[in-house]
């Protein structure tokens, strides 16, 4: 899909008929600031289509890859994977999209397609390893995959997502992420009606799952480090709000829970939470932190309960749950950068000071315009 075609930071512009000259953005190393690049795009292909990126949310996961933080990280690397733009080419093949429509791009690029999970789409779990939309490997196992903090990507029409026309491009951007990730879970584990679901973390995970469990119709509680957050959660739809820094929160929600969805990113006791959850109860984590969680067998026999994980949608449920947003007028809180604060906005995002999602308005990168600072 790519081809780096010059080091961060030198900035310099090599032309081919191959190669489409791109600017973006790139951590060069673990501990390296991001910085301005020129990659290689090339020209779509038969089934591929190139689309001009607008917008791209900042995940959590762009800053534990851009920094090493789960190993094997491959540099340079161009993170974002919560793409939305137009697309601007389409190839001889293509069907699904014409120029001029309004798309989106995730966490994969391509996959498999002919493992059992792929077929039944869930390409998220490819049995041959799903081909992340950046730091990761194309299927021909060499070119490096690099992702949506750049001004266009070429992608294969079957791993585009079509955005309907009540979504706004750059609030519907972390929906590709932020929002399949818990929309996945709160249907595969049948938040609705009836069920008491707990959001752990009111970050960009937590927030979607706050506004999309209470559209599902489940009692929705929110468990945050303090109660700073509570008057934005209670707005996105939270019928209750709580401080995980007063013991008396553990004390009082014991066995309360049938599904809480764990979207913190860093290490937290995971059988303080297992208690919460009633007999059959679910944990499911999303949350990836860097190390290993103990885990105690008492809080999971006690009442046969489980914790299980979830990792992001296939592409047939990210687009039923972008349907469904536009349906129940849902769409991520943000905060509209320019890709010059990009360090910065890392930082408040590990600060936890982000309200809900930053996301970066890529004419910025062009030199287009600007965006108000944070
Ligand atoms: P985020 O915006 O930083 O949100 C994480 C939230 O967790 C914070 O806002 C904070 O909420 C809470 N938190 C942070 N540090 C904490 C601590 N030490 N103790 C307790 N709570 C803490 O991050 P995100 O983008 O939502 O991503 C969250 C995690 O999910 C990351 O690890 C990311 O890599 C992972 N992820 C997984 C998938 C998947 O498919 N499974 C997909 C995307 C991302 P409060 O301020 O409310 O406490
Ligand atoms: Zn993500
Ligand atoms: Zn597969």
């Amino acid at each position: 899909m790519s081809v780096l075609l010059s080091e961060p930071s030198k900035n310099t512009k090599v032309d081919s008929n191959d190669n489409l000259p791109t600017a973006a953005y790139a951590a060069a190393a673990a501990k390296a600031a991001l910085g301005p690049i020129t990659i290689g795009r090339r020209a779509p292909r038969a089934h591929e289509v190139l689309i001009d990126i607008l917008y791209c949310g900042i995940c959590h996961s762009d800053i534990h890859q851009a920094r090493e933080e789960w190993g094997g990280s491959i540099f340079p690397m161009v993170p974002g994977h919560e793409i939305t733009g137009v697309v601007s080419r389409a190839g001889s093949e293509v069907t699904k999209f014409k120029v001029g429509d309004k798309v989106g791009v995730g966490c994969f690029v391509d996959s498999c397609r002919h493992c059992a999970n792929c077929k039944s789409g869930h390409e998220q779990y490819c049995l041959e390893g799903m081909t992340p939309t950046y730091n990761g490997v194309e299927r021909d196992g060499v070119t490096p995959t690099q992702g949506g903090y750049s001004t266009q990507i070429v992608v294969d029409e079957n791993y585009v997502l079509r955005i309907p026309s009540g979504l706004p491009l750059d609030a519907a951007a972390p929906l590709l992420c932020a929002g399949i990730t818990l929309y996945s879970p709160l249907m595969h584990w049948k938040a609705g009606r009836g069920k008491n679901v707990a959001i752990v973390g009111l970050g960009g995970l937590g927030h979607m799952g706050v506004k999309i469990g209470h559209a599902l119709g489940a009692e929705v509680t929110v468990l945050s480090q303090s109660l700073k957050k509570q008057a934005d959660g209670k707005r996105m739809g939270a019928d209750h709000f709580y401080a995980t820094s007063d013991p008396q929160t553990f004390e009082k929600l014991k066995g309360y829970f049938h599904l809480i969805i764990n979207t913190v990113s860093s290490g937290i006791d995971w059988d303080q939470y297992a208690s919460l959850l009633k007999t059959d109860g679910t944990m499911v984590v999303v949350g990836i932190p860097e190390g290993k969680t103990p885990v105690g067998a008492f809080p999971l026999i006690e009442q046969r309960r489980s914790i299980a994980g979830s990792m992001i949608g296939g592409i047939k449920e990210t687009q039923e749950m972008l349907d469904f947003c536009a349906k129940h007028n849902i769409a991520c809180d943000i905060e509209l950068i320019p890709i010059q604060k990009v360090n910065e906005a890392y930082e408040r995002v590990v600060r936890s000071d982000v309200r809900y999602r930053f996301v970066i308005d890529m004419k910025s990168l062009k030199g287009a315009g600007t965006s108000p600072a944070i």
